[in-house]
């Protein structure tokens, strides 16, 4: 394709079961190890790319606000990319719209920089099938790979292939099949909507380098992903719960554990969680996850999700509780290659 020069792009943001935390490659976005998402219904992000040969430079609108400073230069050094790769120069004038808060650890940064993979891609006229977006959005933010996918989906951190361009080339997400008697819902809890004071990749980078908690939980999170794997497949919704709670507390805990400490929960985050074990005493199969921020998502059975948002409602009223289905993956919504 030649590239029309405009494209329009639909992501929607993706909550990690298995959790990203830490690289082992800066440069090229390569994971410490795989990771395995559910990618939403709520919360798209819609971005455009536009071409604009006369400009000086790539400009970036972020919620109709001009973008400056590291937000711009993101955008940016990942255009640069994507003209590498498409054998162009001309700038372009990128205007994104997340219906999320940004930068509150729900995930902004992942239907970002999959919804600009694709718009950017069909503008530069590159011709991508999903995978080569996924690896293409990874480049942007580690996480966004995931979000080309809809439903399950499983980032292949590439350890066999070493580092740089051949682990480039396989590091890449790919949809995971579940049994189809698994319907599973995700109860948002916004206890703060507030960008974080610490950003998950400089959180990331502390953790690895100073957290003695780092390395096991990374161990750990190899057996969680092939005992994830196989839970997912038996469609056991009381195993994939408690994967996903014990792979999350065991993330905090490594940040818990840098130095100097990253600590993202709330209290309220903890009453979320209390709220979560008072629902299984109840009988109910509902299990938390948190990310970088202090909001907890509860993972439960999809004809629960309504009861589940209803008594995390009344355990934290000051929070706003969303309740999110699995979702589709990235698309071009205008533009090329329709
Ligand atoms: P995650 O949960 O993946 O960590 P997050 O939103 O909580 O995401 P960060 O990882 O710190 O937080 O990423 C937020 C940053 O991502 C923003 O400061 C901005 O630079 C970038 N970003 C967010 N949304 C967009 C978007 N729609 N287009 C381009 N860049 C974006």
């Amino acid at each position: 394709a030649a590239g029309s020069g405009c494209a329009v792009a639909v992501a929607h943001p993706n909550i990690a079961l298995i959790k990203y935390w830490g690289k082992r490659d800066e440069e090229w976005v390569l994971p410490a190890a795989d990771s395995l998402s559910l990618t939403l219904d709520v919360f798209p992000t819609t971005t455009g790319v536009r071409l604009a040969p006369q400009a000086a430079g790539d400009r970036v609108l972020l919620g109709g606000q001009e973008a400056t400073g590291p937000a711009q230069a993101r955008v940016a050094d990942f255009l640069h990319l994507v003209r590498e790769l498409a054998g162009r120069r001309e700038p372009a004038v990128v205007d994104s719209r997340n219906t999320v808060p940004t930068g509150a650890g729900l995930a902004s940064s992942a239907s970002g920089f999959a919804a600009l993979a694709v718009a950017a891609a069909a503008a530069y006229g590159l011709a991508a099938d999903p995978a080569a977006l996924s690896r293409l959005a990874r480049r942007g933010s580690g996480s966004a790979c995931r979000s080309l996918f809809g439903g399950f989906a499983q980032w292949h951190a590439a350890l066999d292939a070493g580092g740089g361009a051949a682990a480039d080339r396989v590091s890449l997400a790919e949809p995971v099949p579940a049994a189809a008697g698994l319907e599973v819902a995700l109860v948002i809890v916004v206890v703060n909507a507030g960008p974080k004071a610490v950003s998950s990749r400089a959180a990331m980078r502390r953790t690895v380098a100073t957290s003695p908690l780092y390395r096991p939980w990374v161990a750990s999170s190899v057996q969680d992903l092939t005992q994830m794997r196989a839970a997912l497949a038996a469609g056991d919704l009381n195993a994939v719960g408690e994967i996903t709670e014990r792979n999350a507390l065991g993330m905090h805990a490594t940040m818990l554990a840098a130095r100097p400490a990253v600590r993202y929960l709330a209290p309220a985050s903890l009453t979320a969680l209390d709220a979560v074990l008072a629902l299984r005493e109840r009988g109910l199969a509902a299990y938390a996850t948190m990310d970088a921020g202090p909001n907890v998502k509860v993972l439960c059975a999809a004809g629960q999700a309504s009861q589940v948002a209803a008594a995390l409602r009344e355990a934290v009223p000051q929070a706003s509780v969303v309740v999110a289905r699995p979702g589709p993956g990235a698309r071009l919504v205008a533009g090329d290659g329709r």
